[in-house]
């Protein structure tokens, strides 16, 4: 029997490597990369193990044994554990965290009995992969460069793929990726989209085009079993596509040869909590890495990615035209609300536009980013408004439901009678949400078939698919709906898009909201007019109502013109020193009352100075209370990237001296700020 020392990581809020004992055959001495199962404390611990040795200064009758090694499935690359350990350096956080969550449970369980079954089920079903024979559209010009650009190319590159909604971005993806797959009998791809569930058809388009090579989808949805077979298939090289949302970027992914973020600026590629990583810019760290090919693809790409390709750390490949031939982009007008009075929320230009579509059997789609009945409810009689106790927010009225609803802290009241503070029974809805909007559509086109999609609507499993599923069908006249039917949709009748009301976002305080507005407007006016044109048929429309048509930012809309607009965009960046000419990092603190908050934030404010790094005054956020919790910010900024990661490596241990009740957080690259 042999005796090894093995120093394993564990996913406890420690950063911290801990010595285990195990004791064997020589045939199976463990390896770097593999899981075990530890006792730790009463606890049994998942861990993995990171280095194989025979030394270690633990006490000899303190050192506890191993209890299992995962030995059924091969090890985790080195080069995985080094994307986990560039994660984990920079975001600031325990390398255990980065590593031990993002394995499926089944995986991390006492018990083997999921996982045997799973490999079993894996080994059973190898199948051909042949990238096979298939039926694909010829690219135009541009599409080629860009596919032959992307995959004959050897080594790292990052590509800005800058193309306009319906340019054929998919297309250049699959056939970059169909180049990649053939070049090596078990190469991979991973592709990334924002959100899963809302690009079903991508997952359909790849199966088609790849029948005879696995694909593994990786996102939260997953069931814990397929979780396993997936994460499995790809672990073990079995799974040539990897088709995931943020969280696959972490997936382990032996042969990796390319990898593709559509829709590159979305934010839902940041991770919000825990590990605030970015599956962006870990996934060109890891293209970087590997020296492989990363592509990242969007009509509206984020200022960051803009601004790398004028340093020329990106190079750009750009689609200027719809693929399709005749379906051009729509025609964006402005309507001022000014003048042409809304009525239920809709102008006359709008209505008559409706019209015509219902007449010509074509489909709108309304956008209105706002769920609910109305924002606010009020009392005319005494001044009370629907405040939500626990937040500093307004309860939501959600008509239907009879509710007032929290977006904030979830919490749901029944629609009060009367008001609660002076009785008056005639409560007013102040505002306009998807809900309301849908109402007055029905009264004034009761022969319309009118279909709202919003996180309410669709709160069941599968209801956004059988919503998807009859627009596509051509079911429904007017869509309703949120962001949510704004991304990546090919929807096949669809002439008008009505964009309600999206004043709001001009003038928030956030210095995002302008960038994040215009990439919103491009995405849902690029609903429009996806298929070819009629003879003599008439352009698709798209009607912005707004009370400010001489906005900068809508003129830019208007033409479609996201180069200028972003080039004006970094200019003002820059002379501000905003991202992408800063760096930040956010210190966020939250208690049960605001000045122990803020107090634990002028104290990690005062308790460091250094050079080259600038402590700004801890704020109140824009939402200071949530859930009778109040919270604070203070934002860390600095020229270099370097020394703001030195900074907060030493600060880090210096916050943790810090006593007081106060819970706090560290973001690197904060985006909501
Ligand atoms: P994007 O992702 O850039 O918005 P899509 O990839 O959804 O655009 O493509 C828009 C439409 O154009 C799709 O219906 C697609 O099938 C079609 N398409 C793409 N490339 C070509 C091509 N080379 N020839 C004909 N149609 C194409
Ligand atoms: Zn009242
Ligand atoms: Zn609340």
């Amino acid at each position: 029997m042999l005796h090894r020392i093995l120093k394993i990581v564990l996913d406890i809020p420690l950063d911290f490597i801990f010595d285990y004992r195990w004791i064997g055959e020589e045939v199976a001495i463990p390896r770097v990369g593999q899981l075990a199962l530890v006792p730790f404390g009463r606890r049994k611990l998942m861990g993995l193990i990171v280095e194989v040795g025979d030394s270690t200064d633990v006490d000899p009758a303190k050192l506890k044994n191993v209890i299992a090694v995962r030995s059924q499935i091969g090890p985790l690359s080195c080069q995985w554990l080094a994307l986990c350990n560039f994660a984990a350096s920079y975001y600031q956080r325990p390398l255990g965290e980065v590593v031990i969550p993002g394995l499926p449970k089944n995986l991390r369980a006492e018990k083997t009995m999921a996982l045997d079954r799973a490999l079993k089920k894996l080994t059973k079903t190898a199948d051909n992969q042949d990238p096979a024979l298939w039926d694909v559209p010829k690219l135009n010009p541009a599409q080629q460069r860009a596919a032959d650009t992307i995959a004959c190319t050897p080594g790292f590159s990052s590509y800005l793929l800058y193309g306009v909604t319906g340019s054929g971005k998919t297309e250049v993806y699959l056939q970059a990726a169909a180049k990649i797959l053939d070049s090596g009998s078990n190469t991979q791809v991973l592709i990334l989209v924002p959100e899963i569930n809302l690009t079903p058809q991508l997952e359909g388009n790849i199966r088609a085009r790849f029948p005879n090579i696995r694909l593994a989808t990786l996102h939260s949805g997953l069931a814990e079993g397929e979780r396993m077979m997936h994460w499995l298939a790809a672990h073990q090289g079995q799974a040539r596509i990897i088709l995931g949302t943020r969280l696959a970027i972490l997936a382990s992914l032996p042969q990796l040869k390319l990898i593709i973020v559509d829709e590159e600026h979305d934010l839902s590629y940041k991770q919000q909590e825990g590990l605030r990583y970015s599956a962006r810019d870990l996934a060109v760290w890891r293209a970087h890495q590997l020296t492989i090919p990363i592509v990242l693809g969007s009509a509206t790409p984020s200022l960051e990615s803009w601004c790398h390709v004028s340093s020329g750390r990106y190079q750009i490949l750009e689609l200027r035209e719809r693929a399709v031939k005749n379906a051009e982009l729509p025609v964006i007008k402005l309507v001022d609300v000014e003048r042409d009075r809304p009525i239920e929320g809709l102008t006359s230009t709008l209505m008559s536009a409706i019209k015509m579509r219902l007449d010509r059997g074509e489909q709108s789609l309304l956008f209105l980013n706002r769920r609910g009945y109305a924002p606010v409810l009020s009392c005319d009689a005494c001044g009370w408004v629907s405040n939500c106790t626990r937040c500093t927010a307004f309860m939501v009225l959600h008509k239907p439901e009879r509710r007032l609803r929290c977006h904030h802290c979830s919490l749901e009241l029944r629609v009060p009678r009367d008001c609660p503070t002076c009785s008056n029974v005639d409560l007013q809805p102040l505002g306009r949400g998807t809900q309301r909007l849908e109402e007055g559509l029905r009264t004034r086109f009761p022969e319309a078939r009118i279909l709202r999609i919003d996180a309410d609507s669709t709160r069941l499993k599968g209801a956004a698919q059988v919503a998807f599923d009859m627009v596509h069908r051509g079911e429904v006249d007017i869509l309703i709906g949120t962001q949510m039917v704004a991304k990546g949709h090919d929807f096949q009748n669809l002439t008008l898009v009505g964009i309600v009301n999206p004043d709001t976002a001009l003038f928030s305080q956030d210095y995002r909201a302008s960038e994040r507005l215009f990439a919103q407007l491009m995405q849902v006016a690029g609903r429009a007019g996806r298929i070819a044109r009629r003879e003599g048929g008439n352009l698709s429309e798209v009607l912005v109502q707004t009370r400010y048509p001489n906005h900068p930012l809508y003129a830019a809309v208007v033409t479609h013109d996201y180069d200028h607009f972003a080039d004006g965009l970094l200019k003002e960046r820059q002379q501000a020193c905003l991202p992408p000419y800063i760096f930040q990092a956010l210190l966020r603190a939250e208690a049960k009352e605001l000045h122990v908050a803020i107090n634990f934030l002028l104290r990690a404010k005062d308790c460091m100075a250094y050079g080259g790094i600038t402590l700004n005054d801890p704020i109140p956020m824009t939402i200071t209370r949530v859930a009778n919790v109040d919270r604070a910010q203070l934002l860390v900024e600095c020229a270099s990237r370097s020394v703001l990661q030195a900074f907060l490596k030493i600060w880090l241990v210096a916050l943790e001296e810090i006593k007081s009740t106060a819970k706090w957080s560290l973001e690197v690259d904060p985006v909501d700020i």
